[in-house]
């Protein structure tokens, strides 16, 4: 009988970015699903104790660690720490990332080097680590957390397209590298999600184009979605669930969209 929900009852998984947004709505509906947890990402100490308790109260094993995702060598480390702590790591979601939205002759170089480092190179550093421990446990599954703007582009937004394009690049090269291993890597291309990276984005561009943040919503936002509606961050973790399903064995080196049609038109 082939699983169709998950099958992933007492495997660990690693979500980097799980402290906020879609990574949190990833790390709960994995935890639900009776994965032990290891949490990433910053924050307010009491608010990431309480997040600690909240899914370890779903009846798994949770761990927090605070690695920035700019130093490789915190990377490393945190996956070292993780697999001796839970003793497997079987599912990655590379999630972090930020966003800056500028014209490109006004854009920051430091937060192109910042975007780059987290939405892009994290992933490869966390992917290195990884690979052995998933090869040498016959199972595993890579999530990277892509955007519909790893497809399509839009303007003021050279950093993050960029890394979104080459983050498509990686999971493609990484598919291929570990396809005999029962090993998958996909990445996820949600359109606009309501999370706190969206919400100052609003501010972002509106400032950018000199317009109001009502007008950003409806038309720029919204406009390029065609079912006019936010994606839910419930949306996004329900397709982590299944990617990690024996039904999605045979998914792998694929960007998975769902933009609420924006990247058909
Ligand atoms: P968010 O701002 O709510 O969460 C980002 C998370 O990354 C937080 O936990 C934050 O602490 C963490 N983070 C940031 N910098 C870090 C660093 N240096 N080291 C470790 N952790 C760090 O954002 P979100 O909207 O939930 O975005 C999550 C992912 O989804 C991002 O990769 C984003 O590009 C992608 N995405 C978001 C949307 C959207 O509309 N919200 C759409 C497509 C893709």
């Amino acid at each position: 009988m082939i699983e169709i929900q998950g099958n992933i009852q007492g495997k660990t998984a690693l979500i980097t970015g799980s402290t906020s947004g879609i990574g949190l709505g990833i790390a709960r509906r994995l935890a639900a699903a009776g994965a032990n947890i290891a949490l990433n990402g910053f924050g307010d100490k009491g608010e990431i104790d309480a997040l600690v308790s909240e899914l370890q109260d779903t009846g798994v094993k949770v761990a927090y660690y605070p690695a920035d995702m700019t130093k490789p060598d915190e990377i490393t480390q945190m996956i070292h720490d993780a697999k001796a702590h839970f003793g497997t790591l079987d599912i990655l979601v590379n999630n972090a990332g930020i966003q800056n939205v500028q014209p490109v002759e006004e854009f920051s170089p430091a937060k192109w080097d910042a975007i780059m480092a987290i939405n892009l190179s994290s992933a490869f550093h966390t992917a290195r680590a990884v690979v052995p421990i998933m090869r040498e446990q016959g199972w595993g599954r890579i999530i990277n957390m892509a955007s519909v703007h790893g497809l399509v582009a839009s303007p003021y937004k050279s950093a993050y397209v960029a890394a979104k394009h080459g983050i498509i690049g990686l999971t493609k090269t990484l598919a291929l590298e570990v396809a005999q291993d029962n090993i998958t890597c996909n990445a996820l291309c949600p359109g606009y999600v309501k999370t706190p990276l969206v919400e100052g984005q609003i501010a972002d561009t509106a400032k950018a184009r000199g317009i109001s943040e009502e007008a950003v919503v409806k038309d720029v936002l919204l406009a390029a979605q065609w079912t006019k509606k936010f994606v839910e961050v419930e949306q996004v973790a329900g397709l982590a669930l299944f990617l990690c399903s024996d039904v999605a064995e045979n998914i792998t080196g694929t960007p998975l969209v769902i933009d609420g049609g924006w990247s058909a038109a």
